[in-house]
């Protein structure tokens, strides 16, 4: 059968494909004429406007994390609010990530009024470099009873400032007055140095001291779901927590697999190249767009930068996104279920690790020599990723992200790593010294030429691993779409820095580098190959593997949290220096109030729908069931059929008005327990969640037995095939 609404689609599609060209010639032209990054006070702005030898000091801070000098910062201040004041900012902002996981930024204008009555603009390298926001109404996790209720944040030179909608807003840290963290980018930073430090001891021992750090490299692609705006407004479920509570399955889901790269719609395209745009203008370099496996779900992928901008861009990529929809009458879902039955959204986080001049550490490369650093990069990975799983499967943790991993479509709650056949192979001989298929048995060593030239680009096509060697860089797959990438990246950074300050150490005690390199790799794979994975994620028989390998399976967010405090976990943040244990601390008793918050809101959310839309409208229907039954009746007439539609509502609807009450009470009850935060999250777990599920299957049955004219809220079907 033609669904009229895709004909309708088709005909639009057709009709602006000429429009459509002349719009993306247009557009090319603006490109040319450098909107790329035209709003972002940038190495070539700095470059252009900025003392030559200020430039050449700052350059030195951003490239070598050499400590900046004052008196550049006072000439950086002036310079920089110049430009912005051209660019039509009279703001400027500290913009931070504080632990709430969005960001937050507070205005202040360029304006001081002088003796005469006038004003004039101003901005001193004091107000660049330090902001002092009231910290009291952010989370700290208790920090702020043990030190002090202020806060400030610090001018982060090392991710660019911009201007946007007439403010200048500059990257900030954000600390307590005594120095604890009390954000995401503070740890990400830390992380960053301590990994840089680590991989230099290891590039010296393969002979190169001429690179001055290694930074950690990020592509986030970002998957969302765009629907009517319409649509969005009339569900307060959608406004209140980011996802349908309620919606009964539609005649048509994702079976048919005609979204994944299928044509845009035309209101889509529109909306992409307008996203493009805007986050082009903020030198996000927004590169590949395509429709994703669920009806009106999307994605998108920016080239690769360092993790702290990444992070920084990609919370600017979501704000964005967001608004963008809101001017073409969409709203973007970011959350990681927006709906049940589809599958819910992620961010693959692709990471590596760069040298300063640009050499990518998980390149694998052509001469052994190189090989064998790469080798041992590698086995660092593989290391910490064995050793620290529980803390890769906290990153990750979060309310909306467990409707996602261990459901068949994104990857398990359980962390292994996908190498590919070749590198796997690789693993293979490493760990038993014999060279493979190789006619004659030779030994094997590395650093010599018996070893396969690895292959550049394993085509990896295995999508249900988390953690995904893809030719030159790892994707860890099991990020939320909705949550910062600063803790999985600032948790990666740290676990790895760990396992290659080891591998250092061992390495630069050796009388013999190369058989040292042997044996250590020989014993890194031997105990640790266990979280090699190649197989499929997803099914049942991982799952019994998995446990026979000793592999963790942390099923959901409240088994996930309590791993962080773990003593091996507190001892590598703080000897890397990233979080002390205070500040771990904090973060874990933040996560878990976080996780409590989301599911109360929710909660709330759904009692107020049942009681002042769904069951008065169905009580409505109800009624006019109850009259037809009555005529029927009065009429003489055979009422059975109508009588039995009257009893199956009335059945439902007194058990959803039955567990509503029951939620209501046992959150009065809950909120009324004081105590321990993670007993009361696990009770928000075992017993909020399972009313809210028995709530939802009530009010799904109705939606399919109530009269369309009466149902109050937009269907699945309205949300995810009317755009
Ligand atoms: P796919 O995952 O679909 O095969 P790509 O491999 O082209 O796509 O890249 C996916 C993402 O990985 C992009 O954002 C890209 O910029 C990023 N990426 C590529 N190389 C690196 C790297 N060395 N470090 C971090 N991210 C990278
Ligand atoms: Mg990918």
């Amino acid at each position: 059968m033609i669904n009229p609404l895709e004909v309708f689609n088709w005909k639009l599609t057709n009709q602006n494909l000429t429009k459509n060209i002349i719009r993306g010639d247009k557009r090319m032209d603006t490109l040319k004429s450098n909107m790329f990054g035209s709003c972002v006070f940038n190495e070539s702005v700095m470059q252009e406007r900025l003392p030559k030898a200020t430039y050449k000091q700052l350059k030195k801070t951003l490239d070598e994390g050499v400590p900046l000098d004052p008196s550049v910062a006072e000439v950086v201040a002036s310079v920089m609010k110049d430009w912005a004041v051209e660019k039509g900012a009279t703001h400027y902002t500290h913009w931070f990530q504080p632990l709430t996981g969005i960001t937050a930024e507070k205005h202040d204008a360029f304006i001081a009024p002088t003796d005469d009555g006038k004003a004039i603009m101003e901005f001193s390298s004091k107000e660049l470099i330090k902001g002092e926001p009231d910290a009291s109404s952010f989370p700290s996790g208790g920090l702020r009873a043990t030190f002090e209720a202020r806060g400030y944040t610090a001018w982060d030179c090392t991710s660019p400032a911009f201007v946007k909608d007439g403010t200048l807003y500059i990257p900030t840290a954000f600390c307590s007055y005594t120095g604890e963290a009390l954000d995401l980018k503070t740890p990400l930073l830390r992380s960053m140095e301590a990994l840089s430090k680590q991989a230099l001891r290891i590039l010296a021992l393969f002979g190169d001291t001429s690179s001055k750090s290694v930074v950690t490299t990020l592509g986030p692609e970002q998957e969302y779901f765009l629907v009517d705006k319409a649509y969005y407004l009339q569900r307060k479920d959608l406004i209140y927590t980011g996802r349908t509570l309620f919606g009964a399955k539609p005649p048509k889901g994702q079976e048919l697999e005609d979204h994944y790269f299928g044509i845009l719609k035309q209101r889509v395209s529109d909306f992409m190249h307008d996203l493009d745009s805007e986050l082009w203008k903020l030198g996000i370099t927004a590169k590949t767009k395509h429709n994703e496996v669920a009806p009106a779900q999307h994605e998108l992928a920016p080239i690769f930068s360092s993790t702290n901008i990444a992070t920084d861009h990609n919370q600017l990529t979501m704000e964005i996104m967001r608004k963008v929809a809101d001017k073409h009458g969409l709203a973007c879902l970011l959350h990681e279920k927006p709906f049940a039955g589809v599958n819910g959204s992620g961010k693959h986080n692709n990471w590596s690790m760069s040298t300063n001049t640009g050499k990518n550490l998980l390149d694998p490369g052509k001469t052994p020599v190189e090989n064998a650093q790469f080798l041992v990069f590698l086995a660092a990975v593989i290391w910490a990723v064995d050793e620290y799983a529980d803390l890769l499967r906290y990153s990750v943790a979060s309310a909306g992200n467990d409707h996602r991993l261990g459901a068949n479509e994104a990857p398990p709650a359980i962390v292994s790593i996908f190498l590919g056949e070749e590198l796997t192979d690789v693993i293979e001989q490493i760990e038993t010294g014999v060279v493979k298929n190789n006619g004659t048995k030779k030994t094997l060593e590395i650093g010599v030429s018996t070893l396969p030239v690895l292959p550049k680009d394993t085509t990896d096509r295995n999508r249900t691993s988390p953690f995904a060697f893809t030719g030159n860089k790892f994707e860890f797959r099991m990020v939320g779409s909705s949550q910062s990438i600063a803790t999985p990246n600032f948790i990666l950074n740290t676990i790895v820095a760990e396992t290659l300050s080891r591998i250092a150490d061992r390495l630069e005690k050796a009388a013999d580098l190369k058989s040292e390199v042997n044996a250590l790799l020989k014993e890194i794979i031997t105990d640790h190959k266990r979280i090699i994975f190649n197989g499929n994620n997803y099914s049942e028989d991982w799952v019994i593997e998995a446990e026979k390998r000793g592999l963790g399976n942390l099923k959901s967010t409240v088994d996930a949290i309590p791993v962080l405090i773990d003593k091996k976990n507190l001892e590598v943040f703080d000897k890397h220096g990233v979080l002390t244990p205070v500040e771990v601390h904090s973060r874990y008793e933040i996560s878990l109030e976080g996780y409590v918050k989301t599911i109360r809101i929710e909660a709330l959310t759904m009692i107020e729908m049942v009681m002042r839309q769904i069951l008065p409208a169905s009580l409505r229907y109800v009624k006019e069931v109850a009259d037809t039954v009555a005529s029927l009746n009065a009429a003489g007439a055979d009422a059975s059929s109508a009588k039995a539609a009257l009893d199956k509502l009335t059945a439902i609807t007194s058990s959803l008005r039955a567990n509503t009450e029951a939620l209501t009470d046992e959150i009065e009850k809950l909120d009324a327990e004081a105590g321990d935060s993670l007993e009361h999250a696990k009770a928000y777990k075992e017993k909020v969640i399972a009313l809210m599920q028995t709530i939802r299957e009530d009010a799904d049955k109705l939606e399919t037995q109530v009269d369309a004219e009466l149902w109050p809220l937009p269907t699945y079907g309205d949300l995810l095939f009317k755009v």
